[in-house]
């Protein structure tokens, strides 16, 4: 499962999750919502009606925030979802900032691991400045989509987090490359 448009104002998410919608796959199921929270994508606005990405569960006994957040839960649920990538932006590059920006942060487990190691791999091979180059961060923050997956619904799930500080096609295209890595080491593209 994709997803982008958790954060109205990360248009890189949103951008490439519309154009991953529309991949030939050749095995198992790609389920991608390119604009979770609408609104908020239409307004260019982080947020409508509170943080998406803080509404999920924060522990197994808790429920989800709203209707939107419920929706997009049950539907991880009802699909049983195996891995889950959201794309997101950061204001600054992680390296020079306390952005997220150039990361990958993963709910650890040991395949999760392997997998977004090669994504990072994969996208630093071509980057050459270092302070632009994707670290790799465990944990995404309670309340959001792809912890509350993790942790409560064992999905392999991370959130890829790009700078916003090049251009909007360098920013989709990384967010591309590293769907297309995930897809096809799945070998689902
Ligand atoms: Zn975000």
């Amino acid at each position: 499962m994709i997803v982008g448009g958790v954060h109205g104002n990360e248009p890189a998410g949103y951008t490439a999750a519309g154009k991953v919608k529309d991949w030939d796959i050749k095995k198992g199921k790609l389920i991608v919502l390119p604009q979770a929270n609408k609104k908020a994508v239409e307004n260019k606005t982080r947020t409508y009606n509170g943080d998406l990405n803080r509404d999920f569960p924060q522990s197994s006994k808790e429920s989800c925030d709203n209707t939107l957040s419920k929706s997009i839960y049950a539907a991880v649920k009802s699909y049983d979802v195996d891995w889950l990538m959201d794309m997101h932006e950061g204001y600054n590059y992680t390296k020079i900032s306390d952005s997220v920006g150039q990361s990958l942060i993963y709910y650890p487990t040991t395949t999760t691991k392997t997998m977004a190691s090669a994504i990072v791999s994969k996208l630093n091979s071509g980057i050459s400045t270092s302070y632009k180059k994707f670290s790799l961060f465990r944990y995404p923050v309670e309340g959001s989509l792809a912890r509350a997956s993790g942790q409560y619904l064992g999905v392999h799930a991370f959130i890829f987090e790009t700078s916003d500080n090049p251009s909007l096609s360098v920013r989709v295209n990384y967010h591309l490359k590293a769907a297309d890595t995930l897809l096809s080491r799945l070998g689902v593209i």
